[in-house]
């Protein structure tokens, strides 16, 4: 019940909107919490992802102005000055014991945005595979929006089989799904499709077996979101908007800590 409450905080707490004593409550929570912890992660992860995106869209010098002297005297404009994610700003106050005991969550979570080194010839490796299924016009070796089909289909060719959740009620048909060797390794691509957009899902054995939150990429027109659960390593790329591409990212994540 209490978790509840805390739930509904969360993004506010990511979007630093709570006074101190709330924000000292809501993530203290965290701290004890392993799905608020998790969810409060997805939530940072998304604002780099959607931060990153806007930077393509600022708006033109002296918009902010205009606006400005458009609205009416008593609304004071709003701080625009981009804040970077610290610690302090969101716990500063919080004793040095809270601090420790947040130190978890805050490793895993100053790591989003940032691959480990050695990803980038893996993100090539995907994009790759993207670009050659699209000029090729094969997407999928197997054609069906049956979940039944496609998971047994890509389990018995791979030594991974990445979970095939039926996502159309939120937007993620299934189209499908191939296999494919990327950097030397056999690959599980799940492919869904979200409005006019191809959304791929690789899925390949990951080298370490450590769980990680969600890192993102834009790369050649295509965004990335990649993170590794359960021994595999997955990364959905699609042309779709982030924020979307976020959403099933999520959906995947939470299927495969089901399965
Ligand atoms: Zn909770």
């Amino acid at each position: 019940m209490a978790c509840d409450r805390y739930r509904r905080l969360l993004p506010a707490l990511s979007d630093r909107e709570l006074g101190p004593l709330q924000r000292f409550l809501v993530a203290r929570h965290a701290t004890r919490c392993a799905a608020c912890a998790g969810e409060l992660e997805e939530l940072e992860a998304m604002r780099t992802a959607l931060r990153t995106r806007l930077t393509y869209h600022r708006a033109p010098p002296g918009l902010a102005a205009r606006i400005g002297s458009a609205l009416p005297r008593e609304a004071p404009p709003a701080k625009v000055a981009p804040r970077r994610w610290s610690l302090s700003s969101v716990w500063g106050f919080a004793g040095s014991g809270l601090v420790g005991a947040l130190a978890g969550v805050a490793l895993t979570v100053a790591m989003l945005g940032g691959y480990p080194s050695g990803a980038d010839g893996e993100l090539q490796g995907v994009i790759n595979s993207q670009i050659r299924a699209r000029m090729a016009d094969h997407l999928t070796d197997m054609l069906t929006s049956d979940q039944h089909t496609v998971k047994p289909w890509l389990s018995a060719r791979l030594p991974v089989s990445p979970p095939v959740p039926e996502l159309k009620d939120v937007g993620f048909p299934l189209v499908g799904g191939r296999v494919d060797y990327i950097n030397g390794r056999p690959t599980a691509v799940v492919v869904y499709r979200h409005a006019k957009h191809v959304v791929n899902l690789y899925a390949w054995a990951a080298t370490g077996l450590t769980d990680t939150g969600f890192r993102t990429a834009q790369r050649q027109g295509f965004n990335i979101v990649s993170w590794q659960q359960g021994g595999i390593a997955y990364h959905a790329v699609s042309d779709c908007e982030p924020a979307a591409l976020m959403r099933f990212a999520q959906e995947i994540k939470r299927a495969a800590a089901e399965s």
